[in-house]
């Protein structure tokens, strides 16, 4: 469904991205992991062109992602994006956060919007929360919504980057559970994460990334019983 072949970027001189070669299947979730400056949200974001790139090819569906215009804004439809801040609409309630982009970029009926906004808040477990605004939601229930708004778009995949980051530690386990049972419902999912109970329980594939590199790109079991870099056995040891 996603393919990058050869891809690279620099920031001036800073190579971000070096000749990235990733496939992620329909249905398949890859967890990315790496340090801090490894360029993990690079990727994210080049894969719905929130970053343009300067060599390679990334596609979607076996297309090349579009350059500019309707077809991008399609695009940014299609590959959903769940940042560690939340970026909901702190003026409009739970419901019109999650109505709000399929009126405005896919034309939905109002009525039609809202069933189906409530159906997504019912997903997430907010079906109770419709009516609230977002400064009265906890920082979980925040980024549920978020998940929420994204599927409203009825995405291909989605991409989340450091999704838990931001949330007390008793809020992370509620995102994950919402994230796992995407996972089983078949959603393509590439998942920048520290959360490796996730990247074990839920991913395909784990992808460790260093210095714009893909160091390996491998099973969870295969990944965290035998890394076969010394980069990765280093950051294992610093995060389990
Ligand atoms: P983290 O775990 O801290 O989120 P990351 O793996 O997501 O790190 P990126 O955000 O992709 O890393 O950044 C990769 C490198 O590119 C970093 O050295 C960062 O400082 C640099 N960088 C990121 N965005 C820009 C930008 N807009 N302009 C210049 N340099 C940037
Ligand atoms: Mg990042």
């Amino acid at each position: 469904l996603i393919e990058l072949r050869g891809v690279n970027k620099h920031y001036g001189k800073l190579h971000v991205l070096r000749d990235i070669d990733l496939t992620v299947g329909r249905g398949e979730v890859v967890v990315v992991i790496g340090p801090s400056g490894s360029g993990k949200s690079t990727l994210c974001r080049a894969i719905n062109r929130l970053e343009t790139v300067e060599s390679g090819s990334i596609k979607l569906d076996g297309r090349p992602l579009p350059e500019e215009g309707r077809a991008l804004a399609q695009l940014r439809a299609e590959v959903g994006m769940v940042f560690q801040s939340f970026n909901l609409f702190a003026h409009k309630t739970v419901l019109a956060n999650v109505m709000l982009a399929p009126i405005k970029v896919r034309k939905k009926k109002k009525d039609d919007a809202a069933r189906q906004a409530r159906e997504l808040l019912d997903r997430v477990g907010l079906a109770s929360q419709a009516d609230k605004y977002p400064a009265q939601l906890s920082g979980g229930q925040q980024q549920r919504v978020a998940i929420a708004r994204a599927l409203a778009m009825d995405p291909k995949a989605l991409l989340f980057d450091e999704p838990t980051s931001a949330l007390d530690p008793e809020m992370i386990n509620e995102v994950l559970e919402v994230m796992r049972q995407l996972a089983r419902d078949g959603m393509t999912m590439v998942v920048v994460t520290h959360e490796m109970g996730f990247a074990r329980s839920a991913a395909n594939r784990v992808v460790f990334m260093d210095d714009g590199c893909i160091v390996e790109d491998r099973t969870p079991e295969e990944f965290f019983t035998a890394p076969r870099s010394e980069r990765a056995k280093d950051f294992l040891s610093k995060i389990l």
